[in-house]
């Protein structure tokens, strides 16, 4: 399968230098040339299917003319330790919860894959030598990055966070892994981290003395894969007596996420619509109402992964669509939520239901409630763990959220970083002695 930039101004590409390339030379997104339908037999079963059969189907569709089968497969097995349940929260609003990876993020499935990937065409082109990722992080992309290439063969990771400034629990999550991973702590500010992530891939030395990437979340690798959990959680709402009608909610931010399933759409999932629900970054929304799309900066809130105001695979949906703004409109609809809305929720869910929502999963909740027609049966997609934002959360709820044991083993981890200027020249030296 080729790959082909959402600008058109760079040649296509194969899979593996389009994982290995992440960004287009023409700073495009890549896209795959087909999306392949998947047979109405893997439809009628898939209520009888596992996880892992399930996610097998899909990534052949998509990887399965560039992997070896039984490569592809062992590659989905490493990268679904867990699952992906749908919980009942109401009659009509159901919660597939995706956070019950390493890190309790959706982004573990995304991170998970693209690690495997990534090393499994670092061996197929015969190279030696470790590949080094450098990732800048101011909280949670870093964490994601870190768990999902602990122990990855041929790759070493360096994550670069800004000193005091991301959560105790978030600097945990990347400073107590040890193995391939290692943190650097910058006496400086986000933007530091990555100027200095950006200065080491132009550096001619370094980059002839060593194999430099970046896990950017635009990598092909890290968003198709999460079409899987759409296909499963479409697969338990069937085997529920609920598969009718299935409306999809994902609190959404850059927009990967939804991107991906709108993939599995086209691949015939047999949803009815979706929904990007917002925070008070509503980019999306404005584009649809309007058809014009009027990038902002963003505007800080409690759902803070969703903080975005140029969301980057925007590029992608108007790709798929062929620039046209009504037949997006025919399949997704959009909302936004302010702070007070999204506290509100929180509340008023646990009082009714005792189910906790995170101020991601929120969003979505709301969106569900506000989009659903009659008839029809709403999926949301729980981003996160509510145990990360126990700083928002736990006021409303008037008590402690119960820490997950995968959170928890971060806890009591010990922290190891190493600290740096936000020279580059320091971080060079750094490099060139530790790699
Ligand atoms: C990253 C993130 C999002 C937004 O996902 P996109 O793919 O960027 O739209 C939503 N919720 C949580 C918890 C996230 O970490």
């Amino acid at each position: 399968m080729k790959y082909y930039s959402t600008n058109r101004q760079s040649p296509e590409v194969s899979l593996s230098e389009a994982v290995i390339k992440g960004l287009a030379p023409d700073r495009g997104l890549y896209m795959p040339e087909r999306i392949n339908k998947l047979p109405q037999g893997f439809f009628d079963k898939i209520d009888t299917m596992s996880f892992h059969e399930i996610s097998c189907a899909v990534a052949d569709a998509f990887f399965g003319e560039d992997i070896p089968i039984e490569d592809l497969h062992r590659i989905v097995k490493d990268t679904l330790s867990f699952d992906t349940p749908v919980v009942k929260i109401t009659d009509t609003i159901n919660s597939l919860e995706l956070f019950h990876g390493p890190t309790a993020a959706f982004k573990d499935v995304g991170a998970r894959f693209m690690a495997r990937m990534l090393s499994y065409f670092i061996k197929q082109s015969g190279q030696t030598e470790d590949v080094t990722v450098l990732v800048a992080t101011s909280g949670d992309t870093g964490s994601a990055v870190a768990n999902g290439f602990l122990g990855v063969d041929g790759i070493r990771v360096v994550v670069l966070y800004p000193k005091g400034k991301v959560s105790e629990r978030q600097e945990k999550q990347f400073t107590t892994l040890g193995q391939n991973i290692t943190a650097v702590e910058v006496d400086g500010t986000f933007d530091d981290c990555q100027r200095l992530v950006k200065s080491a891939f132009l550096d001619k030395e370094l980059n002839a003395k060593f194999k430099l990437t970046s896990a950017n979340s635009i990598n092909v690798a890290r968003f198709l894969p999460q079409a899987f959990y759409y296909f499963h959680g479409y697969a338990q709402m069937k085997r529920a007596g609920k598969g009718n009608n299935v409306v999809v909610c994902v609190p959404s931010g850059n927009f990967g996420n939804i991107t991906a399933g709108l993939f599995g759409f086209h691949m015939g999932l047999p949803v009815k619509r979706f929904i990007a629900a917002n925070n008070r970054n509503d980019i999306f929304m404005k584009y649809l109402q309007s058809g014009i799309y009027e990038p902002k900066p963003s505007i800080q809130t409690i759902a803070n992964a969703m903080d975005v105001g140029d969301p980057s695979n925007f590029a992608r949906i108007l790709d798929l669509y062929g620039n046209d703004v009504e037949k997006i409109r025919k399949d997704i609809s959009a909302y936004s939520y302010n702070d007070d809305r999204i506290r509100d929720c929180i509340g008023r869910v646990y009082k009714a239901t005792g189910y906790i929502l995170d101020p991601h999963g929120a969003c979505a909740y709301m969106g569900l409630e506000e989009g659903l027609q009659p008839g029809e049966n709403g999926i949301m997609l729980e981003t996160a763990h509510p145990a990360k934002f126990p700083e928002s959360v736990e006021p409303i709820i008037g008590r402690a959220v119960e820490v997950p044991a995968t959170l928890q083993r971060f806890l009591s981890g010990k922290k190891q970083s190493v600290e740096m200027s936000s020279e580059f020249g320091d971080f060079k030296v750094y490099l060139e002695n530790a790699l």
